[in-house]
């Protein structure tokens, strides 16, 4: 891409574009590449990304386990590092990372000058404005300003979101959601959450409480959830209330426990039980799905979690719920689609928030950049 062009898409002036662009070579942000073939005039000179020039670390945090990639600037993942965490405190969480860092920036031996910052995403209601974990019921943490302890000690520009917020950003930018408008995210485990695409934006909601999809009321169930309501959603489909329910079918008999998800759909094939479980189960996230299509009427819902579950009974009745559930008149223009769920790609749209704060705002740009003035000297 020329100056010229730039300035057309962006509709700033020549001088103006050639200001910025002066300042993100010196940055070595962008670099120049040739030059446009055109017949008329003086060529001019062609621009590219420099995506390799910095690099951002992205963290997933759950209850067990913490997932750090490192990316360059088109999140392109260069090296990933796991450690396992039980329950984790917030130094313990600051002390891994630190850890894990400085051995991703070995690995793919990059410089810690070239580091902007690190993106970390993790369960439950999370404040990004004010870098606060507000309530995460899985960690077991009540306003925790992770955030300001994690710059402080990493001396780094540190971002915390809700983590299925972070997937939604994956999915938007790299994933199913590119060149979607409003889409939804569904993600079903141990918790159920949902991440909201609208007008291309991520929603965040009031101070970041949004997408608390798992705690929709949808059944008569009077199982309590971990919120300490009922009839929530969560408490009869999220993966730990269905392996309980299972457990509680072969506690007295002398049939083998169902250990994992796919090992539950593999017995749901042959026992109507089991099988009565996962149509519970997928009864209640069509409807609660179809409750939120009926409000937002999104382009497409995109179903992601439990195991190789998109060929399962649960989808099937998902499926089946959502459509017998959506008004008439929106059930056409939404397309529904299962896939299945691994780590990568929550640490990914982690550091994704690195890298949209850099694109988005010229400040984060000199502040990550160590330029004077930033609120990360
Ligand atoms: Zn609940």
């Amino acid at each position: 891409m020329s100056r010229a062009s730039v300035a057309r898409h962006t509709g700033l002036t020549n001088v103006t574009v050639g200001a910025i662009v002066t300042e993100l070579l010196d940055q070595k942000l962008v670099s120049e590449t040739g030059e446009t073939s055109s017949t008329a005039g003086r060529p001019g000179r062609l621009l590219e990304l420099n995506a390799t020039a910095y690099v951002a670390v992205g963290a997933k945090l759950a209850d067990r386990a913490l997932t750090c990639e490192l990316t360059d600037l088109q999140a392109n993942v260069l090296a990933e590092a796991v450690i396992p965490l039980e329950h984790p405190s917030a130094e313990e969480v600051i002390a891994a990372l630190d850890h894990l860092v400085s051995e991703l920036l070995v690995r793919a031996s990059v410089d810690r000058s070239q580091l902007l910052g690190i993106g970390i995403g993790l369960p439950g209601v999370v404040d990004r404005a004010a870098g606060i974990a507000r309530l995460s019921p899985f960690l077991r943490w009540v306003d925790v300003p992770l955030a300001d302890l994690a710059e402080e000690a990493l001396g780094l520009p540190v971002v915390v979101e809700n983590d299925v917020n972070t997937l939604a950003l994956t999915e938007r930018w790299f994933g199913r959601g590119q060149g979607v408008a409003d889409f939804l995210l569904v993600t079903l485990g141990q918790g159920i959450g949902m991440g909201i695409v609208l007008d291309g934006d991520l929603h965040s909601g009031a101070r970041g409480g949004v997408g608390e999809f798992g705690h929709v009321v949808v059944t008569d169930s009077l199982e309590t959830c971990d919120c300490g309501n009922v009839g929530c959603l969560e408490a009869i489909s999220s993966e730990g209330a269905l392996l309980r329910r299972s457990a509680a079918l072969t506690n007295s008999s002398d049939v083998d426990p169902v250990v994992s998800m796919d090992d539950l759909y593999q017995r749901a094939k042959h026992d109507a039980p089991h099988a009565a479980l996962l149509v519970e189960a997928g009864e209640a996230v069509g409807r609660g799905i179809a409750n939120i299509i009926n409000v937002l009427a999104p382009e497409l819902v995109l179903v992601r979690g439990l195991g190789n579950f998109g060929e399962s009974l649960l989808a099937d009745h998902i499926r089946l719920a959502a459509e017998r559930h959506t008004f008439p008149g929106l059930a056409d223009s939404t397309e529904l689609i299962f896939e299945p769920l691994d780590d990568g790609p929550w640490a990914r749209g982690a550091a994704s928030l690195v890298l949209s704060e850099l694109f988005m705002s010229p400040v984060a740009v000199t502040s990550a950049l160590g330029i004077p003035g930033s609120r990360y000297q």
